[in-house]
């Protein structure tokens, strides 16, 4: 078997991520229903790099805390191929084998990017809104139509999936921005959903908004509009949140992403630093995509972060239709810049996000080293096809 530092691991969670992974048409066929049809950044193979010899007792050994997870996007020019070997799972890289122990998950049934309720790994996805008001030029999710499902459609669609996947340990709230006018209703349904699940057993309750008030995005003195929304959320039951910046740079905010430009750099930071004093240090993250703006400026997007206790979640651009004249940063300017991230992060006390599950570090530059390992995160990810297809 490979032998691979965490360090060494980490490079090739980063190359997946960057590169893609190649399938042959009888790999394809025998993936049918495992492929994840997603969000960009969600679309592909997910993976776990290591870690998956079932007879490893002791959950801290240094060999399942050099797992990684990655999803990995289809790239049929890509070096890096998947194949299957006596129903067996194996990455390649021009031919030769560089990763045996891989594990894989898979979706739930039809689920795709349209799904209001999806599985990524073991955590449940629950959009609120399909469709956003925002008009960002690196997303897709403004694309789609707009809906706001109720709690019975949510309740259906995630009891189906707690069917079909059995323990599920957490609920992740997101999808587009919503109208104004929608947004009492939409908190109406979250705090049913939460009400509803809590009652099942589940603890974690992550959400995921753009900063504003009660009422409206834009508010006159937004301290105190975003203190009462957050103390709202927080006694509905929410447990973790996300506001996610994106880029640090001014200009090019406005430039590729007006609707978060309008709401400002200054009311992002102002609303994550409310957040961190009513959520606590380690529950709040904010988003930052790699490759849209210079590395300089992704730092100082991270510092700005890290300096009020807010985990930055780096997330590679993926180039999507609206921007097809933006490359995709190369494997290495990713691990740059999570390097020099991490840096940044101790000097400031925090980490990178995710920081809490592991799976949900498969779309992130980020790892999974020193994140406790899970029952559920173990159960998700299967080492044999017949596992998988069963
Ligand atoms: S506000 Fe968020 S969901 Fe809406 S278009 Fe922008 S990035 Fe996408």
């Amino acid at each position: 078997m490979e032998t691979y530092n965490k360090t060494q691991v980490m490079k090739l969670k980063t190359r997946l991520l960057q590169e893609g992974i190649k399938l042959d048409e009888k790999t394809q066929q025998k993936l049918r229903g495992v492929i994840f049809n997603d969000y960009v950044t969600c679309s592909g193979l997910m993976l776990k790099l290591f870690g998956n010899k079932k007879n490893v007792k002791d959950l801290k050994s240094q060999y399942l805390n050099n797992r990684e997870y990655v999803t990995a996007g289809i790239n049929q020019k890509s070096k890096y191929s998947f194949s299957i070997v006596n129903g067996k799972f194996l990455i390649k890289y021009n031919n030769k084998t560089v990763c045996s122990d891989v594990g894989v998950s898979k979706p739930s049934k039809n689920q795709t990017e349209c799904s209001y309720v999806a599985i990524h790994g073991d955590r449940i996805r629950i959009s609120l809104v399909g469709g956003c008001v925002g008009d960002c030029k690196f997303c897709g999710l403004n694309k789609l139509a707009y809906i706001t499902p109720s709690f019975e459609d949510i309740k259906r669609n995630v009891n189906e999936i707690i069917k079909q996947k059995g323990n599920v340990t957490r609920l992740f709230f997101t999808g587009g921005n919503p109208r104004e006018s929608d947004f009492e209703n939409i908190l109406k349904t979250l705090e049913k959903t939460i009400a509803y699940y809590k009652k099942q057993g589940i603890q974690n309750f992550d959400y995921m908004f753009a900063p504003r008030g009660t009422k409206s995005y834009i508010n006159n003195s937004p301290k105190e509009e975003y203190e009462k929304l957050l103390n709202k959320i927080k006694q509905i039951g929410v447990t973790t949140v996300a506001v996610d910046m994106e880029i640090y740079d001014k200009k090019l905010l406005a430039k590729y992403a007006p609707f978060k430009s309008k709401i400002g750099r200054e009311n992002y930071l102002l609303c994550l630093k409310t957040a961190v004093k009513i959520f606590g240090e380690g529950n709040v993250r904010s988003n930052i995509i790699v490759g849209l703006e210079p590395k300089n400026s992704s730092l100082k997007a991270v510092e700005s972060l890290a300096k009020i206790k807010v985990q930055p979640c780096l997330s590679p651009y993926e180039p999507y239709y609206a921007l097809p004249e933006i490359q995709k940063p190369s494997w290495k300017e990713l691990y740059d810049v999570f390097v020099a991230s991490n840096k940044i992060c101790k000097q400031y006390g925090v980490v990178l996000a995710p920081s809490l599950f592991a799976t949900d570090t498969h779309n992130s530059i980020a790892s999974a080293k020193n994140i406790p390992i899970t029952q559920t995160e173990k159960s998700m990810f299967y080492s044999t096809l017949e596992d998988l297809k069963n």
